[in-house]
C-alpha cells in the first residue's frame, strides 16, 4: 500500500466531540473472523459532533441509537426487527443525540447531519432534527427502496432506519470534482467543507489542531480489528453472513485503517463501537437473542459520554 503523505496540519481545522448514545452487544464472532459466538462485548454507539472552526458550523456524524428503535417495527418489519434484539440495544430518551446536544452540551441547533451508513444504530431519530440538511453515502436510496418498498429480505437493513419520505442528499464520489482526492492511504476522499478539511463517505477524516482523526464508524467493528501492530484482523459473521456486503472491499478498508493508524505519526481512529466490557453469553441466551440488561444504564450513559470525551477514546484509539 502506497504511503502518501497526509496534508500538513495547517488551518482550517475542525474539532471533534464524541457523544455516546448508548450501548449494543457485539459478539466476538461478528467483530472478528474466528471470534467466539458466546463472547460478547458491551460496546458504545458513538456519534461525533464536528465543529468547523472557520464557520463555527456544527455537523453531526451519525445520530446513533434511537430512543425507541423498535417503534417503526410493526407489520411487515416486525419479524426482521426481532433480529435487532440480538444486539441488545441499551438506550433511553436521555441517551439520544438530540437530548445530549441540548442538555449535556448546550447546543441549540446543528447545521447538518452526515450518516456514515444506513443502519439502525447509526440513523437515530431523524425526527428530532427537522429541517437539518441530511447527507448519506452513495446508494442509500437504493438500499431504502430494496428494504422498504420492494420488501426484500433484510441483510442487516431493517426498514426503520430512515422513514420513507425523509429528504437526504447522497454524497457523490464519482462525478469529477476538484474536491475529490486521494489522501494518505485512502483512494477517494471528498473535501466536504471545500476548504482543505476533508470528509469522506462512510468515514470522516478530520483535520484537528493536534492530529488527523479518522471517524471510522463501522468500517471497523471494534478497536480489535486494527490495534495489533503487526496485522489487521478481518471482520466476522452474523447469522452466517459476513459483516459487510463486499468481503474484499471490507478487508481493504480495514487494512487502510490499520495503515493509517500505525504507519502515520500521531493519528487516531475513533470507531462507533468501542468495547467497554466483556461477558459470556449462556447457551439459552444465545438461542433467544438479547443479552444482559446493563444495570444503571440511563444515568451512566449520560455521564459516560462526558467521560468518554477524550480519555477513554484516546486509550481505545491508541492502544499499541
Ligand atoms: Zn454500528
Amino acid at each position: 500500500m502506497s504511503l502518501e503523505k497526509l496534508p500538513a496540519l495547517e488551518p482550517p481545522f475542525v474539532e471533534v466531540l464524541p457523544i455516546n448514545t448508548g450501548f449494543v452487544d457485539l459478539a466476538e464472532s461478528y467483530i472478528l473472523e474466528n471470534g467466539r459466538e458466546d463472547t460478547v462485548y458491551v460496546s458504545t454507539v458513538l456519534t461525533y459532533l464536528i465543529k468547523h472552526e472557520p464557520t463555527k458550523s456544527l455537523t453531526a456524524f451519525d445520530l446513533g441509537l434511537s430512543k425507541d428503535h423498535l417503534k417503526p417495527c410493526h407489520g411487515r418489519y416486525a419479524k426482521d426487527c426481532e433480529a435487532i434484539q440480538d444486539w441488545n440495544p441499551q438506550t433511553s430518551m436521555q441517551s439520544t443525540l438530540a437530548y445530549q446536544l441540548k442538555y449535556v452540551y448546550g447546543y441549540d441547533k446543528i447545521d447538518q447531519i452526515i450518516l456514515s451508513h444506513y443502519h439502525w444504530d447509526h440513523c437515530g431519530d431523524i425526527s428530532d432534527f427537522k429541517g437539518v440538511k441530511l447527507y448519506t453515502g452513495p446508494n442509500v436510496r437504493g438500499v431504502q427502496k430494496k428494504v422498504c418498498i420492494d420488501h426484500q429480505p433484510h441483510t442487516e437493513f431493517f426498514g426503520p432506519e430512515l422513514p420513507l419520505g425523509t429528504e437526504f442528499e447522497e454524497i457523490n464520489f464519482t462525478t469529477p470534482s476538484p474536491w475529490i482526492k486521494k489522501i494518505g492511504p485512502f483512494d477517494t476522499a471528498l473535501d466536504f467543507f471545500k476548504d482543505g478539511s476533508i470528509e469522506g463517505h462512510l468515514m470522516a477524516l478530520c483535520k484537528t489542531k493536534q492530529r488527523w482523526i479518522l471517524l471510522a464508524a463501522d468500517a471497523v467493528q471494534s478497536e480489535l480489528n486494527y490495534v495489533d501492530k503487526d496485522k489487521w484482523l478481518r471482520k466476522g459473521k452474523w447469522q452466517g453472513m459476513f459483516a459487510d456486503l463486499d468481503e474484499k472491499l471490507s478487508d481493504k478498508i480495514v487494512e487502510q485503517i490499520h495503515t493509517f493508524y500505525h504507519q502515520y505519526k500521531d493519528t487516531y481512529v475513533y470507531p462507533a463501537h468501542i468495547g467497554v466490557r466483556k461477558y459470556t453469553k449462556t447457551k439459552a441466551k444465545l438461542e433467544r437473542g438479547g443479552g444482559r440488561k446493563h444495570f444503571g444504564y440511563k444515568v451512566r450513559c449520560a455521564i459516560y459520554s462526558k467521560n468518554l470525551k477524550h480519555k477513554e477514546l484516546q486509550l481505545c484509539a491508541k492502544i499499541q
